[in-house]
């Protein structure tokens, strides 16, 4: 097997990029070469060597050491210069990169080739002795960092008393013996820390830094990160090298970030930051404030600094010809990044720039729009659950707000939570149930497990390209970064900031769309969901085919659905509504009557109050299929706790208060979620199903002479396991709509169906479809019972299950489809050889997660049916599955 691929000097040995086998960052290297842009030559070591490494027992196969010397040889042959020359050395930077891009890995080593004498080398060919001595107190403080993971702070401590030795404040003051002086003392605190004097040889820095790479794969930030972007293990990463150019050598010499449209908003306008005289990673650590990129941009802000337009027009200009390169060739929005060397341009990466959903939106239209890529290619393009982000509230324009402060705005939308300043402390105060806000001086992949418990971020450093502000919009967290006029005192945990000093647990609110810091918590309202949203809405439409229902029980959520798109509601669960103060008396009474009589007394109580809530829902869909499942909890759930409320019962009843608790006593049960519940209260206490029923006819008679539009019930027996059930429930069900239709004389059409959640169901399925007119999985149950795991106790377990790799994903959030997922099948197809054409649809927790939905189709249900606020994300998933 090969594992060494060259790049660069007309050489793309990729192929124009394999991001399986080159990772990311690689394959783009590989990618840009092809299209014959300038891309310093360079090779990358596969992602099959990393997961070759690991599983041979972190050893490299005897014929690797020959494929990186011919590396080496095709990066000595493009740029004329040796690799460990005394007199003018080839430096190189190491380079992780995995298929998707992935804090947590490795950081890039820059400079790597330099030592006590190639230095000088490098500084009597360059012509610049600060340039070359600048570039080697990076490479030892780089190296010292992520290779040998040595203790950083006394590198940085070091450089500040030099500099405050010479009464400097910049590094860039500092002088070619400055720099001089302090590589001594780098290589001092290397010998201290680490017992051995720096590496001197150059292949033994290579080495090392390609095995630290490696290595990083199996780092913890590393799994965390995996763990939560479901990125399998075995992926493996890529390690790159590649010739240094350098953007520090003068000011002619620059680096940037940039993206090819506004990563915040969409808009189809070049947006970066760049700092003259810098290497890589100042912009992105905001060791300094980085300049605009574009004139527009720098006077928006009402910035000073040039903009690189202003600054270097022929260079702006050239990058502005490669952005159209790029944007053509990879037909998607670009995250570049690029040096400039003496006023010659470099391009070292480019990718699939992260977006905020508003943005992801955006640009899928306008694209589309340009003829750059179809309207289906813009359909799946937009990640379902980040929409998520723009589903949800925004400040109110109206409230009042106690401005703080003002920092960049990272990533937009709002969030209010209390200030906490670390993130093991933000990871449990969210478990607390806590909205919290992570308030940093900077973030660093250390962070991400508290930026992820976060509602939002707020840093005092770094700008629109920073770490906190990358991560946070591809996470869709609300971030404001760079609020430079706040100062962090992380130990003792306050945060001065506006005149003011907050603590831990103080109450603050961020919008991350203006970059806006305030005090006390800001009311939020509904966006707007026209524009592009509903654009891309229509084009999902035409191209889905599952239908898209909501789970609701209120009026207002049948309102909200609808809005949203849903073609009906697929789930209303009719307990929800016995829990009103105003009729759980009556419910109580119900559930303790030890008498038929006793019950058919309460429930006439709950009668009208039953038929009023579902005249409402029925009104807002109205001519749309309803489905109400009758009553599934197990009585006791509504029973009374306090004196008072037994009190109450017993009063409404006639009946004692004692008789009552030895009743209520009677009803507990060992495993509630096995017990006597579901049609298993139709079966012993047929008065509820009849009661319910009656309620749902009569209702649907009111409003079909009301609206016109009569609306069509699907009437859903919970809990069956047996034919039988089903058939003693229908009978009821059907006589009850008899009765009302004659003497109403009117009737409306209906289906009386049933919930498949339980493995029983499933596999009787072709027997229950004799009776049952449509099936809807409950998936939520039918994973509890056929995998014998409680959702409600899974929690302190199901996180090493998926860790340990036993589950790819919480089946309680992901359908297991290789087990439940069969159970599904072999339902529907039974179901329909006993009864071509029986309607089947979804209704757990399942039918708004994107993975599920895609099963789903494939299946080739009926429909799903999600909660409200999911049903958009649920038409662009079935659109996607379609796809
Ligand atoms: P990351 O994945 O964290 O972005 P990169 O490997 O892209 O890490 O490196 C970070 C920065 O280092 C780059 O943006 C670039 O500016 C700089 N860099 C990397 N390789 C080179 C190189 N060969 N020459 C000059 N700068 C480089
Ligand atoms: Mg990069
Ligand atoms: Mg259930």
């Amino acid at each position: 097997t090969r594992y060494v691929y060259r790049f660069g000097g007309g050489v793309n040995d990729g192929g124009n990029g394999n991001k399986n086998l080159l990772g990311g960052k690689g394959a783009n290297l590989d990618g840009m070469a092809s299209i014959g842009l300038p891309v310093p030559p360079g090779f990358t070591i596969t992602t099959e060597m990393c997961t070759r490494y690991y599983v041979d027992g972190e050893v490299y196969p005897d014929s690797l050491n020959a494929e990186v010397a011919g590396g080496i040889a095709h990066i000595e042959g493009v740029t004329g210069k040796r690799f460990g020359d005394q007199a003018d050395p080839l430096l190189v930077s190491v380079r992780s990169g995995a298929r998707v891009s992935m804090p947590g890995m490795m950081d890039t080593v820059l400079n790597l080739g330099l030592n006590d004498r190639t230095v000088i080398g490098l500084a009597s060919a360059s012509g610049d002795e600060r340039f070359a001595w600048d570039s080697y107190r990076r490479f030892i403080q780089m190296y010292s960092d992520v290779v040998l993971e040595l203790d950083h702070g006394a590198f940085e401590e070091a450089l500040e008393i030099a500099k405050e030795d010479q009464g400097y404040t910049l590094d860039t003051e500092m002088t070619a013996d400055d720099w001089k002086g302090l590589v001594a003392e780098y290589k001092t605190i290397v010998e201290k820390q680490w017992g051995k004097p720096f590496p001197q040889d150059v292949n033994d820095q290579l080495w090392g830094a390609i095995s630290a790479v490696f290595g990083s794969w199996q780092a913890d930030r590393a799994k965390v990160y995996r763990r939560l972007n479901d990125i399998p293990g075995d992926w493996g990463t890529a390690v790159n090298v590649q010739a240094m150019v350098f953007g520090n050598m003068g000011d002619t010499s620059a680096t940037g970030v940039a993206f090819t449209r506004d990563p915040a908003t969409g808009e189809n306008v070049y947006y970066g930051e760049f700092l003259i005289n810098a290497q890589g990673e100042d912009v992105v650590a905001g060791i300094r404030t980085p300049q605009y990129l574009t004139t527009a941009a720098r006077e928006r802000a009402g910035a000073k600094p040039l903009s690189m337009e202003e600054a270097m027009p022929e260079t702006y200009a050239e990058l502005a010809k490669v952005f159209n390169i790029l944007e053509t060739h990879y037909r998607d929005m670009q995250d570049i990044e690029f040096t400039v060397q003496q006023g010659k341009l470099w391009m070292l990466q480019t990718r699939s720039g992260k977006r905020t959903a508003k943005a992801a939106l955006k640009i899928a239209v306008d694209m589309a729009g340009e003829g750059l890529i179809t309207q289906e290619e813009a359909v799946a393009r937009v990640d379902p659950a980040a929409l998520d982000q723009l589903l949800h509230p925004t400040l109110d324009p109206k409230a009042p707000r106690d401005v703080l402060t003002k920092g960049l705005p990272a990533s937009p939308g709002a969030a209010s939570g209390i200030v906490v300043f670390d993130a093991d402390t933000a990871e449990r105060r969210n478990e607390l149930g806590d909205a919290v806000i992570l308030v940093r001086t900077e973030t660093s992949p250390e962070d991400i497990h508290g930026m992820h418990a976060a509602k939002g971020i707020l840093t005092a450093r770094g700008g629109m390209t920073s770490h906190a502000a990358v991560v946070a919009r591809g996470m869709g967290r609300p971030c404001v970064s760079g609020a430079g006029s706040m100062s962090i005192d992380a130990k003792a945990k306050t945060l001065r900031i506006g005149g003011r000093e907050l603590t831990e647990g103080d109450i603050v609110t961020i919008d991350g769309s203006t970059g806006e810091v305030m005090a006390g918590e800001v009311p939020t309202v509904q966006p707007e969901l026209a524009g592009d949203f509903g654009t891309l809405m229509v084009w999902a439409d035409k191209v889905r085919r599952l239908r898209v229902r909501a789970n609701a029980e209120t009026p207002q959520d049948c309102k909200t659905a609808r809005e949203f798109g849903a073609e009906g509601v697929g789930l209303c669960r009719t307990e929800h509504m016995f829990f009103d103060a105003a009729r759980i008396t009556a419910v109580r009474q119900m559930i303790l009557a030890d008498s038929e009589k006793g019950r058919r007394d309460a429930l006439e109580k709950l009668l009208p109050e039953q038929r009023d809530d579902f005249a409402q829902i029925f009104m807002v869909m109205a001519g749309l299929p309803v489905t109400i499942r009758l009553l599934d909890p197990p009585l006791h759930e509504f029973l009374p706790h306090e004196e008072a409320e037994f009190a109450e019962v017993a009063k409404a009843a006639g009946v004692g208060v004692d008789e009552l608790r030895r009743r209520a006593s009677e009803l507990h049960e060992f495993n509630p979620m096995l017990g006597h519940r579901g049609c298993r209260l139709g079966v012993t206490y047929p008065e509820i199903y009849e009661m319910q029923a009656r309620a749902i006819f009569e209702a649907a008679l009111i409003v079909k002479k009301r609206s016109g539009a009569a609306p069509i019930p699907e009437v859903m027996i919970p809990l069956v396991a047996t034919r039988r059930e089903l058939e003693l429930m229908k009978a009821i069900v059907d006589r009850v709509a008899q009765e009302v239709f004659a003497e109403q004389a009117d009737s409306v059409e209906y289906l009386t169906g049933t919930m498949i959640e339980l493995p029983r169901a499933a596999l009787k399925a072709g027997e229950i479809a004799e009776v049952g007119e449509f099936f809807s999985f409950g998936t939520n149950d039918l994973t509890q019972t056929t995998i014998g795991i409680s959702r409600d106790d899974a929690g302190r377990f199901l996180g090493s299950y998926v860790d340990k790799g036993i589950f790819p994903r919480d089946p309680f959030v992901s359908i297991d489809v290789e087990g439940v997922g069969e159970l599904i099948e072999l339902a529907a197809e039974r179901g329909r050889k006993t009864r071509p054409g029986i309607k089947l649809g979804i209704c757990g927790e399942h039918g708004g997660d994107p993975a599920s939905i895609a099963f789903c189709e494939q299946t080739g249900l009926d429909y799903v049916s999600a909660s409200p606020y999911r049903v958009p994300i649920a038409r662009l998933a079935a659109a996607q599955a379609a796809l």
